[in-house]
């Protein structure tokens, strides 16, 4: 829906109690006489424009326009009292953090967090598209709550996220779950408080999804999961198209927040005691390209490394956009730390070259050799997709001879996942599942044994903690994480949590590290 049309479903939305009624009866009525999908689209093309992936993919020239004059309609503002709202989270780090944003809006409204459905005013489904299992889940999900909003007509259910800027999704809901009460994109998250009134008023499912390429919005409320660690965009989107990927079309155009913006929030994170912080973007390295001065993730880093907080990491590197000025700034050590997320995806460069991913094997290999020549200790992890339409056993094999010899500590390994609108979904793939679920299988047995070795270098070392809590297994055993991200285990007393802590490495397991606490912090206890 572009502004003009929401301006105008929302004044007919707004209009006497009556009218909506009748609108939305009649619209039922449509509805129910429809019995197609391009049916469903072409009337809702009238109140709203769907999805569309082959527009999202030009992108305009126009500046980003930045607001900083959020605020939350003065009717929403205690429209939560009393009410729980619950946000279910799928996906990255991005879909984690929005969710952050959406409950600070919610609890800005008076409402409070529950974790149970049978209590909650409002659910709120925060999706994934990247994979069809991620979509198939969240679809699974919404066939559980259909009982609840039988048994509870004022229960809110939304669905938002990345599935709800595809037009085939947010066409699914409309006809196989009339129930869902709201669908709103990525782009529309702080209208909320908006959405949630149609939504509350109006006996139709309210849908709004921008097809735009997106604004920043600065100043949204967030309630952050946690007070040690607290994740902070620096820039949103993805112009990088790779042929695979749904994020660009779900996601808008590259643009980065101003510097000034992320450095006070990140400070602002300092002074409430927050220990790590992750700099987050679907393609980081790419900062700044957008903004109209000579501006950089090197040179961001550069600031954010003078606040004080102890630890800084940054997520997602896309090794086309890696520089010499951020490997430079990296090496300066300090709270930026060693360990670089650098997605390969594979290690052929015919297969790169077809997933439009912009650099070669050679050219890969040759910007690990320049961070590792900075930063000898650096840990390197990264991200592989097996089973690319017709790749090849030559080409498969290509990948495993790159991971042997990146050393990777660590992969999130995929099978690759059609994606409609993609340009990779409509190619012709002559391998087999069975082929490309061998390869995950060996692939993953390779990531295994690498991660392993790499755990046993750390037997007897001394490691820094951060102590986030309790672990999940064994409530008497503390868990945290190394600089390199290296999870490990250890009893001490729960007054720890929150600290950066010297602990003395006992035994190496193949995702964690078990140890105790070195002698200097024992003794100071
Ligand atoms: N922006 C990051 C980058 O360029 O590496 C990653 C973003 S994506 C959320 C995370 C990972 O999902 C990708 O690195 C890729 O390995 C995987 N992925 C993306 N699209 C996929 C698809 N269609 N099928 C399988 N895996 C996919
Ligand atoms: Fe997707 Fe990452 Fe490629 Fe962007 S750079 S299209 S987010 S895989």
């Amino acid at each position: 829906m572009n502004e003009q049309q929401r301006k105008q479903a929302s004044q007919i939305k707004q209009g006497n109690p009556a009218d909506v009624k009748s609108d939305s009866d009649a619209n039922l009525d449509r509805l129910k006489n429809m019995d197609s999908d391009e049916m469903i689209g072409k009337y809702f093309q009238t109140t709203y424009e769907p999805p569309n992936l082959k527009k999202a993919k030009k992108r305009l020239k126009k500046d980003v326009d930045i607001h900083y004059d959020f605020s939350i309609p003065k009717e929403m503002q205690s429209i939560g009292d009393g009410k729980k709202f619950l946000i279910r989270t799928y996906g990255c780090q991005m879909n984690e953090h929005d969710t952050e944003v959406m409950a600070g809006l919610l609890t800005d409204m008076g409402y409070q967090l529950t974790d149970d459905t049978k209590q909650a005013d409002v659910i709120l489904l925060n999706t994934c598209a990247i994979r069809e299992n991620a979509e198939n889940k969240v679809f699974g999900e919404i066939g559980h709550l259909k009982p609840l909003k039988l048994e509870n007509p004022d229960l809110i259910i939304g669905v938002c996220g990345c599935m709800s800027q595809e037009e085939a999704v947010v066409n699914r809901i409309l006809k196989k779950h009339p129930f869902i009460d709201m669908i709103f994109g990525t782009h529309n998250i702080h209208r909320l408080p908006s959405l949630l009134k149609e939504a509350m008023f109006s006996k139709e499912m309210v849908v709004e999804v921008w097809s735009k390429e997106g604004d920043i919005i600065e100043n949204l409320p967030k309630v952050r999961k946690g007070r040690i660690k607290g994740w902070v965009n620096i820039m949103y989107g993805c112009d990088k198209f790779c042929t695979y990927c749904i994020v660009p079309y779900t996601r808008g155009k590259e643009r980065s927040r101003l510097p000034e913006d992320i450095i006070q929030e990140v400070r602002h994170l300092a002074a409430q005691g927050y220990q790590e912080i992750t700099l987050l973007g679907q393609n980081v390295n790419a900062y700044g390209k957008d903004l109209d001065f000579e501006y950089g993730l090197g040179d961001l880093m550069d600031e954010i490394r003078k606040i004080d907080i102890p630890r800084v990491r940054f997520t997602t590197s896309h090794p086309r956009d890696f520089d010499d000025r951020l490997i430079e700034v990296l090496a300066k050590g300090g709270n930026l730390l060693d360990h670089i997320h650098l997605p390969v995806q594979s290690g052929s460069s015919a297969v790169l070259r077809v997933m439009a991913r912009r650099y070669t094997r050679e050219s890969y290999l040759e910007l690990v050799s320049k961070i590792r020549k900075a930063m000898p200790n650096a840990t390197l992890t990264t991200d592989i997709i097996v089973g690319f339409p017709n790749e090849t056993d030559e080409q498969f094999e290509e990948t495993m001879t790159l991971v042997k010899e990146v050393g990777f500590e660590s992969a999130y390994t995929f099978i690759y996942s059609p994606r409609e609108g993609t340009p990779a979904a409509r190619w012709e793939d002559n391998i087999p599942m069975e082929v490309k679920k061998e390869r995950l299988q060996r692939l993953n047995a390779l990531v295994n044994e690498q991660a392993k070795q790499a755990m046993e270098k750390y037997e007897g070392e001394i490691v820094k903690v951060l102590v986030e809590g309790e672990s999940k297994k064994n409530p008497d055993v503390l868990s945290g994480y190394t600089e390199r991200s290296k999870l490990v285990n250890f009893r001490a007393p729960k007054s720890l949590i929150g600290k950066i802590v010297d602990v003395k490495i006992t035994k190496a397991k193949t995702w964690s590290l078990d140890g105790e606490l070195a002698e200097q912090t024992a003794g100071v206890l």
